[in-house]
């Protein structure tokens, strides 16, 4: 199932609903007295309008946005985490521009996108549209508390365009009102901590040009730097990844009723989709 964003998706919803009504059912009702003699043909339904294009929330190239439910991950990726939680209402998208979740591993670039019959470049055209997709707890050999079996601990996030192809800047913004960490302890990595603690990584930026620097108070919506590809193994040697924004959230939470608070990774999908919708709808 893929979820359609509309401006009004009730009203949609229910003219879907009641055109399936009016097809399958033959119609009870009598026809209004007008005077005139019964007749024996039948009278057509006026067929229910289709939802209208413009019902639906659009990108600034025109495109539909669509998402898969959370924790829906790509078959053979990974459990995923069902989190419907928009932990974070407020937060500005983290990229400027049009921008697409889904996986840097199962997908068409990714070492293990064969498994899904995706063999190619990650330019590939699909990479760059929707639906959006869930990659949280996606299978990696790393701890994270709410992933069963350790996994993927935040989202990735493709920018609007295929930069090897297109060699376009795409920038990263600051989700909310914070305070810079960067670079923290992985040379790939930007922390952004609000004044309520809640704490963002962004992952993979071109880190030797930063808009931003160490300790420095930025303002929501502000640039951070470029989505790159920017990846370092340990002994710190650069291993370009794919090029996209790693986005973690960190809060704090109780992963049952039993258990006092920790401050870990969330998934962070929902809140990007509420985020992303305000951002479309120009409400943001
Ligand atoms: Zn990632």
């Amino acid at each position: 199932m893929i979820k359609r964003t509309t401006i009004s998706a009730i009203t949609a919803m229910f003219l879907l609903l009641s055109c399936e009504q009016v097809s399958d059912t033959p119609s009870e009702e009598t026809p209004p007295d007008n005077g005139d003699p019964p007749s024996d043909t039948p009278v057509d339904d006026e067929p229910a309008p289709e939802p209208d294009d413009d019902d639906f929330l659009h990108d600034g190239e025109g495109r539909i946005f669509s998402y898969v439910p959370v924790g829906d991950l790509l078959p053979s990726s990974g459990p995923g985490h069902e989190d419907t939680t928009i932990y974070r209402p407020d937060i500005t998208f983290p990229l400027e521009d049009a921008a697409f979740l889904n996986s840097q591993v199962y997908r068409y670039g990714g070492s293990q996108g064969t498994v899904n019959g995706m063999s190619g470049g990650q330019c590939h055209e699909t990479n760059y549209d929707y639906p959006w997709q869930d990659t949280f707890c996606e299978s990696r050999s790393r701890d994270q508390i709410m992933c069963p079996a350790g996994g993927h601990e935040g989202v990735d996030i493709r920018p609007g365009s295929c930069i090897p192809e297109t060699d376009a800047i795409h920038w990263a913004v600051a989700a909310e009102d914070g305070r810079i960490i960067a670079p923290s302890s992985s040379q790939y990595t930007v922390k952004l901590q609000t004044s309520d603690g809640t704490l963002y990584r962004y992952m993979h930026l071109k880190m030797d040009a930063l808009s931003v620097a160490d300790g420095e108070t930025v303002a929501k919506g502000q640039r951070i730097g470029m989505v790159s590809n920017d990846f370092f193994n340990g002994s710190g040697e650069r291993v370009p990844t794919t090029y996209h924004l790693h986005f973690e959230m960190y809060q704090n939470y109780s992963p049952d009723e039993d258990t006092d608070p920790i401050f870990d990774q969330v998934n962070p999908y929902m809140t990007l989709v509420n985020a992303y919708e305000r951002k479309l709808r120009g409400t943001e």
